[in-house]
């Protein structure tokens, strides 16, 4: 097995945080893995996807076993439905140009989520009104401790909002080999109303919109939204969207009557992190190389050399000026490796 030395894992996170790993490894194949996860001599393993959704505080002193597993393939389809597999190490978006162009519908208002497939389980990845779980059927797993290998069903997973299994009793303990989506071949149900999708249909034109068209849509909307990574390291949006109960919600309203708000069922609330880290007056706020973006004040943003540990203690003033402000603790979405 090729093992590395050293590498640095700037092209490798999105944030550009300039960190070391002791050890590295390119994983191609599940045999790779399993012969990886092996390897007695190297006793800490960290994985390592597309790098989108992590906060490198300070170089990994591990082996890291980054995920390239490549591959697509149908597994069953009728004149209605069509059931894929996807390998781990596919590029996410890469997966829904490919369905795109056999015209499988169902993962189109989710373009343009950097990061891998098989990835995509953990956090129940979900954009413009749509989220993984609306398509999962199953993802194939390897177990960290004793190898064997386990199907999760989507009842397995646990999914919730940017929610599974995987990130709470699961965390660690399973690697994702694959991920088993169902798809539709025609009647795709086609979700316009989320966000600004509808208007930008409008503004193109298009009244009958088709699986593509929505796709674009999100692209052009994600783009002019979103800081590019390749241009302004990010990891997309670092805090959850708090959810708060009953109580919690009157107290905060009482306070904040035009606070903007998602009911999410009878007794609980979702409250925008972005409004709240605003009314705390840092969206755009740069320290150093480390802020908070211009115009979405949920993604913190690395100007080039902001360390990780600048961008953690940036994260931690955020979260206590929020708390301070409004009696709600918010948490960082992103995973924060120490
Ligand atoms: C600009 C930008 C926009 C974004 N927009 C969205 C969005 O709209 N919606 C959304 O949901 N997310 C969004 N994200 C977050 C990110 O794209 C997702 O969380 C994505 O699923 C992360 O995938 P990754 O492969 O890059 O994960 P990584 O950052 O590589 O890994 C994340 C965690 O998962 C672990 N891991 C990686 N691969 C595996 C595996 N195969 N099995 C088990 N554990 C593994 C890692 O050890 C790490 O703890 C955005 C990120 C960016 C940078």
């Amino acid at each position: 097995m090729d093992i590395q030395k050293e590498i640095f894992l700037k092209p490798y996170n999105t944030f550009g945080i300039d960190a070391k790993a002791r050890y590295f490894i390119e994983i191609n194949s599940v045999e790779e893995l399993r012969q990886a996860l092996q390897l007695e001599e190297y006793p800490e393993k960290f994985i390592l996807g597309g790098g989108s959704n992590m906060l490198i505080t300070g170089d990994i002193n591990a082996l890291v076993l980054h995920i390239n597993i490549q591959g697509i393939e149908i597994v069953e389809e009728d004149n209605d439905q069509v059931i894929l597999k996807s390998m781990a190490g596919e590029n996410w978006h890469n997966l829904v140009l490919w369905t795109l162009e056999k015209g499988y519908g169902g993962l189109e208002n989710m373009s343009l989520i950097p990061g891998n497939t098989g990835t995509a389980p953990i956090q129940n990845i979900g954009a413009y009104g749509v989220e993984l779980r609306d398509t999962f059927v199953s993802c194939e797993t390897i177990n960290v401790a004793d190898l064997t290998l386990k199907t999760f069903t989507k009842d397995d997973c646990r999914f919730g909002y940017r929610d599974s299994y995987f990130k709470n009793e699961g965390k660690g303990k399973y690697i994702i080999t694959s991920v088993t989506l169902q798809l539709t071949k025609r009647n795709h149900r086609r979700n316009t109303s989320y966000g600004a999708i509808a208007s930008e249909l409008e503004k193109k034109g298009i009244s009958d919109p088709k699986i593509k068209d929505i796709s674009n849509a999100v692209i052009t909307i994600r783009q002019s939204k979103l800081p590019d990574p390749k241009v302004l390291g990010n990891s997309g949006s670092f805090f959850k969207n708090p959810v708060i109960s009953e109580s919690e919600f009157h107290t905060f309203t009482k306070d904040h009557p035009n606070a903007p708000f998602y009911t999410i069922s009878d007794n609980t609330y979702k409250i925008p992190a972005g409004w709240l880290i605003e009314q705390a007056g840092y969206k755009g706020r740069r320290f150093g190389d480390a802020g908070i973006h211009k115009d979405q004040a949920l993604v913190l943003v690395n100007y080039g050399n902001a360390t990780g540990q600048e961008l953690i203690d940036l994260a931690w003033k955020i979260i206590e000026a929020v708390e301070k402000k409004f009696g709600i603790r918010i948490e960082p979405e992103v995973n924060i490796i120490a």
